[in-house]
């Protein structure tokens, strides 16, 4: 077991752990006494139960691109940190204190760049609250062999808590518990993940994040409206200008929209030139107030590609509003759509409403 732990642990982070196991007593600025790691090194506190970064490591500046020094975990952006790793991270963190042992884990998640990345944590007690975090991405070792791949699985996937000699004492979860918030977690991150150019959330967050709006309209029993947005003659502007230029309009016409939303709307890239708005507590005419001040935006947006000369654009718009009936975005997407082709028929860059 302790072969097993130590073949797959991060060297940086058995060092750390060694150096921690030395010390008598754990005093000062933990900071300070792991500075030969103060690159990914995170010194986290509690205050009034949650949990607050004391100090950011260098390199975890260069990842999340910004300093979170003093920022509350649970309340970062999720595009920082999904609801999913923040549950983890409550989770572990909860387990250090109260058992005053230190927790290892291993998890491979999408960082930034959409690409799979895996990172090692260890997790030590610094007394008073304070834990000290050492997190790396690191090369995943080959699988073992034979029955050792199983184990070397789960050690890989579940948060252990590491014994005196360095081995495996304990798993913070059960293989139940584990197997079923990896499949959650593994379905969360897919869903967080947004359209690389035009930054606005893929078609499956979008349906995600529209769905849990929709699900707290039906229960609050509020109003909530979906619009379906196709720019007009995309393959014109193609055709024109250039595929290099259409990708710039599509970026152009996704920030013009945020700029006309409220903070609270939520929009996603569901197809090609094809957008879609959820809008929560949003009536029949607060939706085409809205939809028709999404259309004059875009029909006051220039743009200015980086070669070739300026042009504009046009969108026409759909819109469905949530019914008795109505489950899923799915459902009130296919009416907007309807809507849409009503509005594309009837001349294009226009508003029109489910009939
Ligand atoms: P309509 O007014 O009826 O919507 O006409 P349209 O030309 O916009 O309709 P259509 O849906 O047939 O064409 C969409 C075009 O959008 C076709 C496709 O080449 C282009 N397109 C889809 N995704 C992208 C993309 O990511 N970048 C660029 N540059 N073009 C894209
Ligand atoms: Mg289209
Ligand atoms: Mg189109």
């Amino acid at each position: 077991m302790r072969d097993l732990v130590v073949q797959v642990m991060d060297s940086r982070l058995s060092a750390l752990l060694s150096q921690w196991r030395q010390a008598e007593t754990v005093e000062g600025d933990p900071a300070a006494y792991f500075a030969a790691h103060a690159d990914h090194l995170l010194v986290i506190e509690t205050e009034g139960g949650a949990n607050r970064y004391a100090h950011y490591g260098r390199a975890f500046t260069a990842c999340f691109g910004q300093d979170l020094t003093g920022q509350v975990i649970d309340l970062l952006p999720a595009d920082i940190l999904p609801a999913d790793r923040r549950f983890m991270l409550e989770f572990e963190y909860g387990f250090v204190r109260r058992t005053g042992r230190p927790l290892w884990r291993s998890y491979t998640a999408l960082f930034g760049q959409d690409l799979p990345q895996t990172w090692q944590r260890l997790v030590l007690p610094a007394g008073n609250g304070r834990l000290v975090v050492g997190a790396y991405p690191v090369d995943v070792p080959p699988p073992a062999q034979g029955g050792e791949a199983l184990l070397h699985l789960v050690i890989d996937r579940v948060p252990v808590v590491l014994a005196e000699d360095g081995g495996i004492e304990d798993l913070a979860l059960s293989l139940g518990a584990f197997c079923d918030t990896s499949r959650h977690m593994a379905e969360l991150e897919e869903l967080a993940s947004r359209d690389s150019l035009t930054q606005t959330a893929n078609r499956r967050h979008f349906e995600h994040l529209a769905g849990l709006e929709l699900d707290h309209a039906r229960r609050m029993g509020r109003s909530f409206a979906l619009l379906a947005l196709d720019i007009d003659h995309f393959k014109r502007i193609n055709d024109t200008w250039g595929h290099a230029a259409g990708d710039e309009a599509l970026k152009a016409f996704a920030n013009a929209c945020r700029l006309s939303l409220r903070e609270y709307d939520i929009l996603g890239r569901i197809g090609g030139e094809e957008f879609a708005v959820a809008l929560p507590n949003t009536g029949p005419d607060g939706a085409r107030v809205i939809a028709e001040r999404l259309r004059a935006a875009v029909e006051e947006l220039v743009v200015r590609p980086a070669k070739g000369e300026l042009f504009d654009l046009t969108v026409s718009i759909g819109i469905a509003q949530l019914r008795e009936g109505d489950l899923t975005v799915e459902t009130m997407l296919e009416r907007a759509d309807q809507a849409l082709y009503r509005a594309k028929n009837s001349g294009r860059n226009r508003v029109m409403a489910e009939e």
